[in-house]
């Protein structure tokens, strides 16, 4: 079988399908695996991601795919996520020693960048959510309400917006709250903060993002197959009106058993003939899924400017600061890191208003918020900075978007799909990819008469929630 784009999904779709017995042919069009989760080399020999990736506790699949192809060991767990404010106030979020849902109340209750006011309207909505196990009955009204109207209907403060539910949400699901469905939100809460009290926990690459990848290639040849880079895939063949094989540059075609394009939307949108978008309906709305930005800038200061592995900033345009040079001091990559310097990595999600900005005002802007927020660096020289742009960083989560999310399995014979953007249930994340392409692989090995499961299960609510949902499912029972 032949999977097309070694991203996430794609990799997750060919491991699996390789230990299940499938002799796997990934094509890639690039010299690197890891689609848009990926990293490479400056011109000068500095290792620098895509974009800062992290992940959650909650994130089941992506923390399997990791164990599968050996990297695991390459993610570290933090379990305190610091808020700095621009009045130099801080907050953090840490489990205490109450069980969920009130692991965090500690930290919550004394979270400075917020009055008693935010905080109460913060709970209530949180008691909702609580009451409603993620499922609130507006979720159902058609064509989804967004997650701004949602707040406004629970009364949140302005505060309470600005400060807490856009500062995690924008991060978690990279859109403005305006234009985020309401469902993915919510689900955020429930999954990473309220049901289980490591949910929130946060996992961040020690290595650059290409070195995770390196097990892949070893788990699909191991068993026969092959992983071929700089192989971009310009179309599809059809035969007698029929999807019969793939083809290359200089005339060359490839054909399998079956076959997964696990590319971004937008591409396959572009290869897909239109008589094979018409005999598909699910095909046929590739285009209305809309894409959102996201934006990186990478500072290099000629000394040490930041303790904190990570911090995030409110009321700033910067987000996240990421102290690459600490967060990979314990690797054993080859990243290049000037001793005595510091590497920072900023993000901004959901980034519209920096596209047009040129590169150097967005240095000028993030280096002025990064002095103001860390004393230590208004003297430091900023060695060197870059800015990478990403207009189309993931899907946006607009209300009702799902519905024009295809399932794994097209009507089309031996063509399948995997792709954050595929129907999974979650946000475009590495753990939305890595859920696409073990559905992937079970749709297919189901259409093959031997089904097997990859997908695996949420985290079990744990403490009073536990309890508690255990205590319904008796009262349903008797
Ligand atoms: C800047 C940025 C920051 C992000 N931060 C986070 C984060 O912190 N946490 C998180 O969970 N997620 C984050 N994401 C989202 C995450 O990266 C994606 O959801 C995930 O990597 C998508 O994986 P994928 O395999 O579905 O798609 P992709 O990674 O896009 O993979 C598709 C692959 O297909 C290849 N391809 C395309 N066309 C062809 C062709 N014709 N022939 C052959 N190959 C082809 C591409 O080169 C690519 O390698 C971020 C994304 C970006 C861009």
């Amino acid at each position: 079988m032949i999977v097309i784009g070694g991203g996430l999904a794609g990799l997750a779709a060919g491991v699996a399908l390789a230990d299940s017995g499938w002799r796997v042919r990934l094509f890639e069009q690039r010299p690197f695996l890891g689609g848009r989760a990926t990293s490479y080399v400056l011109p000068d020999g500095e290792h620098v991601d895509n974009c800062q990736h992290v992940t959650l506790g909650c994130c089941t699949n992506l923390e399997d795919f990791y164990r599968r192809v050996g990297a695991a060991d390459k993610i570290k767990f933090f379990d305190r996520l610091l808020f700095l404010d621009s009045q130099g106030r801080r907050g953090e979020m840490r489990a205490g020693y109450l069980p969920a849902p009130f692991h965090l109340t500690g930290s919550f209750a004394a979270f400075a960048p917020l009055s008693l006011q935010d905080k109460l309207s913060i709970a209530r909505a949180m008691l909702d959510i609580l009451q409603t196990q993620g499922k609130p009955a507006e979720l159902q009204e058609k064509g989804g309400i967004s997650m701004l109207e949602w707040l406004r209907r629970r009364g949140q403060t302005r505060r309470a917006i600005e400060r807490f539910w856009r500062v995690v949400l924008v991060s978690a699901l990279d859109e403005e709250l305006d234009r985020t469905d309401a469902r993915f939100g919510i689900d955020v809460f429930w999954k990473a903060f309220l049901s289980n009290s490591t949910g929130y926990r946060m996992g961040v690459p020690v290595v650059p993002l290409a070195n995770l990848y390196d097990g892949c290639k070893l788990e699909i040849e191991r068993r026969g197959g092959e992983v071929v880079l700089r192989a971009p895939v310009r179309g599809l063949k059809i035969e007698n009106g029929e999807f019969a094989g793939i083809r290359f540059d200089e005339s060359r075609e490839e054909t399998a058993d079956a076959y997964v394009f696990a590319v971004p939307h937008t591409a396959l949108a572009e290869l897909l003939p239109q008589s094979m978008k018409q005999s598909d309906p699910a095909l046929a709305n590739l285009d209305k899924i809309k894409v959102a930005p996201i934006t990186g800038v990478h500072f290099w200061f000629d000394r040490p400017v930041m303790d904190e592995p990570f911090v995030t900033l409110l009321d700033a345009t910067t987000q996240w600061i990421f102290n690459k040079t600490a967060l990979f001091a314990n690797s054993h990559g080859k990243e290049k890191i000037a001793p005595a310097g510091q590497y920072l990595q900023l993000v901004i999600s959901a980034s519209y208003h920096l596209l047009q900005k040129p590169r150097q005002e967005i240095i000028d802007l993030c280096l002025g918020e990064l002095r103001g927020a860390l004393p230590a660096a208004r003297d430091a020289e900023l060695v060197k900075a870059t800015v990478i742009k990403e207009a189309a960083a993931t899907f946006s989560p607009e209300p009702g978007v799902d519905r024009w999310r295809p399932k794994q399995q097209t009507a089309v014979p031996r063509l399948f799909l995997a792709g954050d953007w595929t129907d999974t249930g979650w946000p475009a994340t590495m753990e939305g990819a890595v859920r696409s392409g073990y559905l992937v692989a079970e749709a297919l090995l189901r259409s093959a008469g031997a089904p097997r499961r990859f997908l695996q299960p949420d985290l079990e609510p744990d403490g009073f929630i536990a309890m508690w949902l255990g205590r319904l499912n008796t009262a349903t029972a008797s």
